[in-house]
């Protein structure tokens, strides 16, 4: 079942409707796919586009027969669908990436557990079953430090930085608030990086991976707000992330795209931060700058296909558009004025509703050169923020 190949015209299933998956489903669909998009938000950007759409609980069992049913294989396009769910799913059709490397990730505290226990470099770390005990916690990995929701985080959501001892109080506060029974959390030690890099390693069926170029990612609040491709670093420390992305996912056994978020200390020692075990928003840009974009990896991988040869083809900054920004955006000239600016790329998701921090579209800007790439960003960053 682990190496079946899923020839076009087969319909794909895809836990998880948001913008990654709307994605997938297009190139899916330029593959010759059909493609069945399960996610309980009607509103959800892969049901537009997708050739089957479920809207319903992920609860559902009669949805889980119907999908089982239709589908001959399964991706998803976020690491918090339930693992119980890929499970079922996987006792009747091939789980790509599997149950078991979703249940790895998933956590926060296996995730850092298995990559230290295999020697991958990650932050220190400790866990925290009760928020009463925060402060010794706190102690063992030192000053400053996070914690973190072990399960169910994203984007900087589920996260309380705790700079010195008297901001335990406060945050002990807030675990006990959010606590529900058997929540854990991670507290990890503040990593003073220099910069916060990613690189996406795919993984075939084979065994065979391949990665793309290291990018280097800009962060506000815990959200992705822009990646400069590829990452202004050397070639030997783009090297080292390379074959740290392909070992990791090796020992994941993981089939299908992934993503490892890097920090780059001060002296060039890289980091794992996390990883994500399918497309991801830094890597966005190869959709308009790389021979094969992200996505139509995952339908190669998730088939058993030969996976595309990566190839840069242009230097690219990619802006998200969030929240209030996008609403300045969308209601304003915003559109006509970036269709204007060469090399511009626009993608906007067709959320109805605009939300604070909600990633509504993004935005490619490529250029000959990474420098004239980062000017148009720059000039319409400075627009957006007027
Ligand atoms: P995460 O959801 O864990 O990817 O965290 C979101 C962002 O928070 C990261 O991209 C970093 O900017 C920051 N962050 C997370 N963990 C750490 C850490 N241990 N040290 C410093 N910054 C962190």
């Amino acid at each position: 079942m682990k190496r079946a190949v899923i020839e076009p015209g087969s319909v794909l299933g895809v836990l998880g409707g948001g913008q990654l998956g709307a994605m997938f489903t297009l190139a899916a669909l330029r593959l010759g796919y059909q493609v069945a998009a399960w996610d309980p938000h009607p509103e959800a950007p892969a049901h537009r586009v997708a050739t089957h759409s479920f809207p319903f609980p992920f609860t559902d069992q009669q949805t889980l027969a119907r999908f089982a049913d239709l589908v001959s294989v399964v991706t998803y396009e976020w690491e918090n669908i339930p693992a119980e769910l890929c499970r079922s799913l996987e006792q009747r059709k091939p789980v790509r990436p599997s149950t078991a490397v979703l249940s790895v990730i998933q956590d926060r505290l296996e995730q850092k557990s298995f990559l230290s226990s295999h020697g991958f470099p990650v932050p220190s770390f400790a866990i925290l079953t009760a928020p009463d005990q925060l402060a010794q916690t706190v102690r063992r990995v030192g000053y400053p430090a996070l914690c973190k929701t072990a399960t169910a985080g994203y984007d900087g959501k589920g996260q309380w930085r705790i700079s010195r001892e008297s901001d335990v109080r406060e945050v002990e506060r807030a675990l006990s608030e959010s606590a529900r029974p058997g929540l854990r959390w991670i507290v990890e030690a503040f990593v003073p990086f220099e910069r916060e890099l990613s690189i996406l390693v795919v993984r075939g069926s084979d065994g065979q991976s391949c990665t793309y170029p290291l990018v280097e990612n800009e962060h506000d609040e815990g959200i992705l707000r822009a990646t400069k491709v590829p990452a202004q670093v050397s070639s030997g420390l783009a090297e080292r992330a390379a074959l740290l992305a392909c070992q990791v996912v090796d020992r994941l056994e993981g089939v299908g795209v992934f993503c490892l978020e890097l920090f780059q200390l001060p002296g060039g020692e890289l980091l794992i931060n996390e990883i994500a075990p399918r497309p991801h928003n830094s890597g966005h840009y190869t959709l308009d700058a790389c021979s094969v974009s992200q996505f139509e990896q995952q339908v190669r991988a998730t088939c058993g296909m030969p996976l595309g040869e990566v190839r840069l083809l242009s230097p690219a900054v990619m802006v998200n558009l969030i929240g209030e920004d996008a609403a300045a955006f969308v209601k304003g000239a915003g559109s006509r004025t970036l269709l204007a600016i060469p090399g511009a790329v626009l993608h906007l998701y067709g959320k109805p509703a605009i939300r604070p921090r909600r990633k509504m579209g993004h935005v490619t800007f490529l250029g000959e050169t990474l420098a004239l790439a980062l000017d148009h960003a720059q000039q319409f960053r400075d627009r957006l923020a007027r």
